[in-house]
């Protein structure tokens, strides 16, 4: 039983910001999240447990394109993948609002423009109180309002790089980050890119969102609480949930947020005989568009200097985000990535262990994001109840292109030595776009509300609902998209 006039399902980004949006308004709120709390263990800091052992990876297989299974990189605790998240908390560019021309094809654009979402990115960057410096970075859309706090400081060897980039020409900037830096280190040094959060060091959904959600008494969590069908009646809206253990809850609206992947299988296990291609699913768009970006490893290396950075994730360099392609096409972001170590090396590439050692002392490590297109083949299936993941790259020629770039770049900066390899694809860390929204229903899932089509009082507030993944981080897009949509729910006074 549930007297909820709201169901979150999941405690993520999207969910945890939808909590925290509607908590003031008194409307009785209950989340529901499948996995429990992420405690502090021997574990969370330890880069062999993460990395070599896969300690937090779920006990789960999906299928891959060619119907092979493996274990995703998909993280199911209270706060989401946000709970591993690297932090960075960035705007898309406004130029990501349009349809923009790419090596890979020419992106659709979005139903709302940039302008729209400002008021909305300036208070998510409140609620997860972003570290940044405005005007810093060439690429960075207008702004009402500044940062909550100033950007994290470089380590030694950051500094050195970002000096070496701007004297060769180029316009490194500082990540918008949502780390508490003394808070994190406090518990062990080590870098937070892809390590659990169990001290709150990072502001992530739990940190940021879901514990000002959860002062309220009309905000309730139930943990272990794994949604397996949505439930539709009378005028095709839904009535409520049905959990894996068989009980049902009620609720006048229901907000989705179990993340790109998981949101769309749940549609899809939900399918009846009056939705009978899945709910929310007219459009037979619900699990297509696939994205996650195209990512690169780049290591660059000078033989006699030693990097003794912690952290390393406070430089980014935006210089190939809007052209750089043959024909000026948009190539990527380039990022610091959390500081590499041997361990972390020998779990992800062949290097025998004294060469992964030699190179993890000396590398600056670099994160290449391009994007990826959206495509209806690019999708998420479900076989016998399982998931099939089947995700068509896009645009790979521009990523292979700004990595090419970028080795050009470090050279000339000083850094003789460039390694660079592909990040691993069982790890959708960037997943979206599989509840596309759009102004047709005929060709999306949701509305420019985050609203089903279909459904009066379905809400999707994850990242299925990005209709273009630009190649910059989702989370603050996810969050504020969530605060919109929490807007418009309180607006129609729907579920008061
Ligand atoms: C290692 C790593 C690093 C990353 N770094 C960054 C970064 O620096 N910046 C950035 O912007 N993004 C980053 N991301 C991506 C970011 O974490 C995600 O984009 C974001 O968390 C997605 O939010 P979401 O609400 O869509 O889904 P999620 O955060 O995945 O939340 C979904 C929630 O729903 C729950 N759930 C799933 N199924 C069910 C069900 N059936 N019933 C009930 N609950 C369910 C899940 O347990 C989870 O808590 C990173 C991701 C990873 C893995």
């Amino acid at each position: 039983m549930s007297d909820a006039q709201v169901i979150i399902i999941g405690s993520g980004m999207g969910g945890a910001t939808m909590a925290a949006s509607l908590a003031a308004s008194g409307r009785r709120v209950l989340i529901l999240e499948r996995g429990d709390y992420l405690r502090a263990s021997a574990h969370d800091r330890d880069d062999g447990s993460i990395f070599r052992d896969g300690h937090y990876r779920p006990e789960e297989e999906w299928l891959d394109g060619n119907g092979a299974p493996f274990n995703p990189g998909n993280y199911y605790f209270v706060g989401g993948n946000s709970k591993f998240y690297g932090a960075v908390l960035i705007r898309f560019r406004r130029e990501d609002f349009s349809p923009l021309k790419h090596i890979g094809g020419t992106t659709p654009g979005w139903p709302i423009s940039y302008e729209e979402m400002e008021p909305y990115y300036c208070m998510a960057e409140q609620m997860y109180s972003v570290r940044g410096k405005a005007g810093d970075d060439p690429t960075e859309p207008p702004r009402s309002a500044d940062y909550p706090f100033g950007p994290l400081p470089d380590e030694p060897a950051i500094a050195e790089l970002r000096k070496r980039l701007s004297s060769v020409g180029f316009h490194p900037s500082f990540l918008p980050l949502g780390v508490d830096l003394d808070r994190w280190l406090s518990r062990a040094k080590t870098p937070w890119d892809a390590f659990p959060d169990t001290n709150g060091g990072k502001l992530d959904a739990e940190t940021g969102a879901l514990n000002a959600a959860l002062k309220h008494e009309n905000v309730t969590l139930r943990t272990n609480a794994r949604v397996q069908r949505l439930l539709t009646g009378e005028g095709n809206r839904i009535t409520g949930v049905e959990l894996s253990c068989g009980e049902v809850l009620l609720a006048p609206t229901v907000v989705l947020a179990a993340g790109a992947v998981q949101s769309a299988a749940l549609l899809l296990a939900s399918a009846n005989d009056a939705n009978p291609s899945g709910l929310a699913n007219r459009s037979d768009q619900v699990g297509r568009n696939f994205m996650n970006h195209n990512c690169s490893a780049v290591l660059a290396l000078r033989p006699f200097k030693r990097n003794d950075s912690i952290y390393q994730k406070t430089l980014m360099l935006n210089d190939f985000y809007l052209t750089g392609g043959r024909n000026g096409e948009p190539l990527g972001n380039v990022q610091m990535l959390g500081k590499i170590s041997s361990t972390i090396l020998q779990a992800s590439s062949p290097l025998p262990g004294p060469v992964a050692n030699w190179v993890a002392r000396h590398s600056l490590d670099i994160y290449a994001m391009s994007e990826d297109l959206p495509d209806p083949q690019s999708r998420v299936t479900l076989e016998n109840g399982q998931i099939k993941l089947n995700w068509k790259r896009s645009n790979w020629d521009a990523h292979l292109a700004l990595v090419a770039k970028l080795k050009r770049v470090l050279r000339k900066a000083g850094y003789p030595f460039v390694l660079a390899r592909p990040f691993d694809r069982r790890t959708p860390s960037h997943q979206c776009g599989t509840a596309k929204m759009g102004l047709d229903p005929v060709t999306s899932v949701v509305d420019a509300n985050c609203r089903s089509h279909d459904h009066s009082n379905l809400y999707i507030t994850d990242a299925s609902v990005l209709p273009t993944s630009a190649a910059v981080n989702p989370a603050l897009t996810i969050a504020a998209l969530s605060i919109r949509a929490a807007e418009h729910i309180q607006a129609n006074n729907e579920a008061a």
